[in-house]
């Protein structure tokens, strides 16, 4: 089954047009061109991002539409957060910041921690996004792994790191924001520190090579790992933003991620404010009535959001759809994990619009593999590679496998948001390369022979059954299309027959009830579906699946649970 381009209600000019033509001609070095690149002495992604478009005509258009759960609205044009950036740049200066040191920010999505990441970035400093949900153990092993001189957080979530400060000698000082308590004398008010602070602030010109921010992903076991990019990035971030995501002049955009997971940083930053976008920020929590208001208040024109989240929307039900006027979208996509088939045909339906799927990492640092606007989608697939890149389904040895066949997702090394390294721990930076020549994604897919991309599993999750390799994904996929099925995951567990056997942890819709006969139902579904090999052996009901804040699926913890085996890092999961 295609979609086909014609289902958009309007004819839409895309900014890729021809993507065949363009891939075939793509040069990273055009695309660089497309800069400011203001001073000799070096490039700065936030003059790029934010001064540029303050001083050239744009001083007063909104660049980011702010509200949180409590329906406090905030408006803040390209000038604001030049000026406030620019406030806290020399603030963070006075406390000894300089090029090259870790600002760590924990905070939930208030105005000040996009303008914090701005700031840093003016500094030529880093910036370290920490998800405000963690607790004291994951700050402490980002913070101490970082070496993290300044933190960047509110009164309630610095009591949670009260008693790990002394664990991190690093760390000289903690800015507050809202702070309305006695400050210790490492503690600094952000408002009456920014309040006093200069507006003018001389960005710091650094080298495309120099850091940027530092991210740190879960990681399937042990330590989390800092990924860390650089300013060059921002070739990488306004391109794919503009091809992948559509974005234009004109859109009003929402991302849905926080900048803890690399989507919020990259797609709720930089690639909007690189291309001039004005952008919503929602700072609070999934809440299907809110998150439609949110669109049809903002006439929301671009969505970037996650198949975790679209799948609740589907579960919400489509008569919450009809109370909100919705028409403003034109463009929608998601990213994180595979995108089921059955919520693309839901999308179809209720927003009368397609969901481009993409496919890309913490490590990539931009959008790797996309269902690009000029092309049709085929769903299930995460599309085709973005041009420049050049992606290839690899076996072990690094030989590339023809068309259909399941392999190793590898990368040829060489665009411009590829991860540096990876703080402080360079035989893990060095893994990511040991098949030679390749950037391996640590992804198992396969590509059809029109070249799109289909997502297998993690290496580590692809299922071995009875001889066969079943991806744990195309399972729930099946699962979904159950109509008593609101989510699903899937894991392979041991069997001594079969080596492993599917268990499926399943989530029901509201209006049904766990059966024996609901399970066998479900499994004849499956066989029909998919396969007889492919079916769930063990079906578990429950009332969620375990998930990162990113909102994917932690099946590495389902699978922990069910054989009883050390967890590993949680520090990511929600709770
Ligand atoms: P860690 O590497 O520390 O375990 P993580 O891989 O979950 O963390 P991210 O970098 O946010 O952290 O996620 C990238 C991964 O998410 C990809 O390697 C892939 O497994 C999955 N993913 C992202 N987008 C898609 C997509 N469109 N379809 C399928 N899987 C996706
Ligand atoms: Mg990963």
């Amino acid at each position: 089954m295609e979609y086909k381009e014609t289902i958009y209600k309007t004819p839409v000019k895309h900014g890729l047009v021809n993507y065949e033509k363009t891939y075939k001609n793509f040069n990273w070095d055009d695309i660089n061109r497309c800069f400011d690149h203001f001073s000799d002495d070096g490039v700065n992604i936030a003059h790029e991002a934010i001064d540029r478009h303050a001083e050239n005509g744009c001083k007063d258009k909104i660049a980011m539409y702010w509200e949180d759960e409590d329906n406090v609205e905030k408006r803040f044009s390209f000038s604001d957060i030049k000026r406030q950036s620019s406030k806290l740049a020399n603030v963070l200066r006075n406390l000894g910041v300089e090029k090259g040191d870790r600002v760590f920010l924990f905070l939930p999505r208030t105005h000040e921690l996009y303008v914090s990441i701005i700031a840093i970035a003016k500094l030529g400093a880093i910036a370290g996004p920490m998800f405000s949900a963690f607790g004291p153990e994951a700050v402490k092993d980002r913070l101490h792994d970082s070496e993290a001189t300044v933190l960047i957080t509110t009164p309630e979530l610095s009591q949670r790191i009260d008693e790990i400060k002394e664990e991190l000698p690093a760390l000289k000082h903690t800015i507050l924001v809202n702070a309305e308590k006695n400050l210790d004398e490492d503690e600094h008010s952000y408002e009456s520190e920014t309040n006093k602070a200069s507006e003018s602030f001389k960005i710091r010109w650094v080298d495309p090579e120099d850091d940027l921010f530092v991210l740190y992903t879960s990681g399937t076991t042990g330590k989390p790992k800092g990924v860390t990019h650089v300013h060059n990035d921002m070739i990488s971030h306004y391109i794919t933003t503009k091809w992948a995501l559509d974005l234009r002049d004109d859109d009003v955009y929402w991302c849905t991620a926080d900048p803890g997971w690399v989507t919020g940083t990259v797609y709720g930053i930089w690639g909007p404010w690189l291309n001039k976008v004005s952008q919503v920020v929602y700072n609070g929590r999934y809440d299907a009535d809110k998150w439609y208001s949110i669109i049809e208040k903002y006439k929301v024109t671009v969505w970037y959001t996650a198949p975790t989240a679209l799948r609740m929307l589907m579960k919400a039900g489509n008569e919450i759809i009809k109370k909100y006027d919705l028409s403003s979208l034109r463009y929608i996509c998601s990213v994180g994990e595979p995108l089921n088939p059955e919520v693309i045909k839901w999308g179809l339906q209720v927003y009368n619009l397609p969901i481009h799927d993409n496919w890309w990492q913490t490590e990539t640092g931009s959008i790797m593999i996309a269902n690009f606007p000029s092309l049709p989608i085929k769903p299930g697939s995460m599309g085709k590679p973005f041009p420049g890149i050049s992606a290839k389904i690899i076996n072990s040895k690094g030989k590339v496998l023809a068309p259909g066949k399941h392999g190793l997702l590898g990368l040829k090394s060489g665009w411009p948001s590829m991860l540096r390294k990876v703080w402080a721990n360079e035989e893990k930076y060095n893994e990511y390369f040991k098949i030679s020549g390749w950037y391996t994604t640590g992804d198992t897919a396969y590509m059809d022979n029109d070249g799109y991309f289909w997502f297998v599993g993690r290496a580590d999750d692809v299922i071995n059954t009875a001889g066969h390799r079943v991806g744990p994904f195309e399972v729930e996929s099946a699962l979904v299309e159950h109509k008593a099925i609101a989510e699903a995951g899937v894991i392979g567990i041991p069997d001594t027959e079969r080596s492993e056997i599917i268990k499926a942890f399943i989530v029901l819709n509201r209006g049904y009830k766990p059966s024996p006969t609901l399970k066998k139902e479900i499994q004849g579904f499956i066989k029909k579906r998919l396969a007889a090999h492919a079916y769930p052996r063990e079906i578990e009901f429950t009332k969620d699946v375990p998930k990162t804040r990113s909102g994917k699926i932690m099946r590495r913890l389902l699978k922990a649970r069910e054989l009883g085996l050390p967890t590993g890092d949680l520090s990511t999961l929600e709770e």
